[in-house]
């Protein structure tokens, strides 16, 4: 049995439900051999997980995932091996939590205009602390009867076309990578599989992005078909991309997710994390 990791993983940081030492704990407790915390647009559970892997002896990889705009939606960015306390990055984070937080109090106020009362301090309560997001407001707007489900609220109010929508601030996907690299960190394209485009189209945009210095491509992800990771795996090769892997753990709030395992058959080889380190001089 080769030694296992997960490259891509989730905390109260963002939306995931363990706390960054309880994934540490969590991954070392489920025999890998290295995780890495890769937060939605925050790096503040980067510091207390690489405490707790030193702590333990248990080796934990900084990382973020940022979301980039492109035409048809967005695109995520991972980064590895970033310094958490970059300031350009962590000025250009600060500026995506501004404009989210904004876009939250915006969303409460198109709401009212809709007559549905609800307020700020209602939302942070139900988001408990970590990132508040659509997700939240649509939970908010179940628990106050306005709506019977969550995919409802998003249907009906709160996803794009709907009344209640607000645009949000966002880089680019070749910004998301400067920002990375100028961290110290390694650029990755995450699970190319939810763009929904080809293998052609695929290679297209990763030959796009490494002049903006792309360094690698999750090619093995929870939600890959097995043909979709072997063409992945070619277009890494084809561009000298680093192959990378993860399940996009999420703890209790993605259930079917297991740490390491994805929905149970997803192997992420330690190899792959030898060859980051070697690709970045680490
Ligand atoms: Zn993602
Ligand atoms: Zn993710």
């Amino acid at each position: 049995m080769p030694d296992l990791i997960d490259l891509h993983c989730h905390t109260t940081a963002s939306d995931g439900s363990l706390t960054p030492a309880e994934l540490v704990r969590k991954a070392r407790e489920s025999g890998l051999k290295a995780v890495a915390v890769t937060d939605h647009d925050t790096v503040e559970g980067v510091g207390e997980a690489l405490a707790e892997g030193e702590r333990l002896n248990f080796e934990v990889i900084p990382g973020i995932e940022i979301s980039a705009e492109i035409p048809s939606g967005s695109m995520h960015i991972l980064g590895y091996f970033i310094d958490h306390t970059s300031s350009p990055l962590l000025a250009a984070l600060r500026k995506l939590q501004d404009s989210r937080e904004t876009r939250n109090q915006r969303i409460i106020e198109k709401l009212h205009s809709l007559h549905m009362e609800v307020s700020y301090e209602e939302l942070l309560r139900i988001a408990g602390g970590g990132q508040v997001g659509r997700p939240h407001i649509a939970e908010l707007l179940v628990q106050k009867g306005f709506v019977p489900s969550s995919q409802e609220a998003f249907d009906i109010y709160l996803k794009k076309g709907r009344p209640a929508y607000v645009e949000k601030f966002r880089l680019t996907p070749s910004e998301a990578i400067k920002l990375i690299t100028r961290a110290g960190g390694m650029a990755v394209l995450a699970h190319p599989g939810s763009l929904n485009k080809s293998l052609e189209e695929v290679a297209k945009v990763v030959g796009e992005l490494e002049a903006a210095g792309l360094k690698g491509l999750e090619v093995f992800y929870t939600e890959h078909a097995p043909e979709q990771t072997r063409g992945y795996q070619r277009i890494a090769n084809k561009h000298h991309l680093i192959p990378t892997g993860g399940t996009d753990y999420h703890g209790d709030y993605k259930p079917g997710i297991k740490l390491g395992r994805g929905r149970g058959s997803l192997r992420i080889p330690y190899e792959l994390l030898a060859d980051m380190k070697k690709k970045m001089g680490r």
